[in-house]
């Protein structure tokens, strides 16, 4: 029996580490839609390509062939073939990817690949608009929330993990320009739908949040699912 489980929310929430947990713990696939904007805004950057210029980046979205590769233990993503898995976190693509997001029609190609990917069998969809436009029959939907400071303490540590120098205030207000363009951009802003089950993760520690959504699923989804 096929499984769709949502999980959306603003950068630093947790998505990441709890959605692979998840898909690691069900045996299913894991999809980071996240980086296939950031693999796109790669792209984009290398092009020199203004952010300011929406025709151009959804041509390029046209003309580019952006494929997520399973893997064990992460999960590798490509442009035109070429490996970007490591290049997708620079700080400058996070700090450009919210202009490349907003195109509609690189939202357009990003829903149809992620739904095609979505169509082999269970699955874990991370993003923003996963359980709003890309996986509305979803059986289990969950937005993840965290205080804007926890959310860049967390940020700040992965980025510290990665080599990468941090100032935590600065990295704060990034945090917070990106999710509002996130959230108020025309198409697929941000949201939680209607029927996704709210955590806030600030007194979380990543296992209790897998745990809190295997709960739920058991309790809730496939139960209803089993029933119906
Ligand atoms: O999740 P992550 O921080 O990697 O996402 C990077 C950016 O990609 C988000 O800030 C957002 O602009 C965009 N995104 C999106 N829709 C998704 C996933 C990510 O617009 N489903």
């Amino acid at each position: 029996m096929a499984v769709v489980i949502t999980l959306d929310g603003p950068a630093g929430a947790g998505k990441s580490t709890v959605s692979r947990a998840l898909a690691r713990r069900l045996s299913c696939l894991y999809l980071d839609t996240g980086a296939m904007y950031r693999a796109l805004t790669v792209k984009a950057l290398d092009r020199g390509i203004s952010m300011d210029d929406p025709r151009a980046i959804g041509e390029l979205a046209a003309r580019t062939e952006i494929r997520l590769v399973p893997d064990p233990d992460a999960m590798r993503v490509t442009v035109d073939g070429e490996d970007v898995t490591e290049r997708i976190r620079n700080p400058e693509v996070s700090r450009n990817v919210s202009y490349v997001a907003r195109v509609p029609e690189v939202r357009a190609e990003m829903v149809r690949v992620q739904r095609k990917l979505g169509e082999g069998g269970s699955v874990v969809a991370e993003g923003r608009d996963m359980g709003t436009v890309v996986f509305p029959h979803a059986d289990l939907k969950v937005y993840l929330e965290a205080s804007p400071h926890e959310r860049a303490r967390r940020r700040a540590s992965d980025l510290a993990l990665a080599g990468h120098a941090v100032d935590l205030e600065a990295l704060e207000a990034e945090i917070r320009q990106r999710d509002h363009l996130d959230a108020t951009r025309d198409v697929a802003p941000m949201a939680a739908a209607a029927d996704a089950i709210r955590l806030v993760t600030d007194d979380l520690s990543a296992d209790q949040v897998v745990d809190r959504i295997l709960d739920l699923l058991q309790g809730g989804a496939l139960a209803g699912r089993t029933a119906g």
